[in-house]
């Protein structure tokens, strides 16, 4: 959950975790969250629903960690690496500035 500055409408003072409530703040470092969201279209069940739902890293990762598990049931029978499990979800490593 994002919580505005009252003296700015445009600044993010704080993102509290929707799951456990602790804020995403690292002190010296920012704002540290993941964002699961979902904006459903035309043909969907939940047709004009917007989600987003904001983790800390614990929180995020138990969450991959839950859809890993998922995807590994639902996998159980297909040729799958060991490496391709560990990797569920990660886009890029080494992108500590956003820039690629
Ligand atoms: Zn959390």
């Amino acid at each position: 959950m994002k919580h505005a500055d009252t003296q700015s409408t445009e600044a993010v003072a704080d993102v509290t975790c929707d799951v456990c409530g602790q804020s995403t703040r690292v002190e010296g470092y920012g704002l540290q969250y993941g964002t699961l969201q979902a904006h459903w279209g035309y043909g969907a069940q939940h047709d004009g629903e917007r989600y987003e739902v904001h983790l800390c890293e614990t929180c995020f990762f138990g969450v991959l960690s839950h859809l890993r598990h998922e995807r590994s049931v639902n996998t159980l029978f297909d040729e799958q690496t060991e490496n391709a499990a560990e990797e569920f979800g990660l886009v890029r490593r080494d992108d500590y500035f956003r820039d690629s």
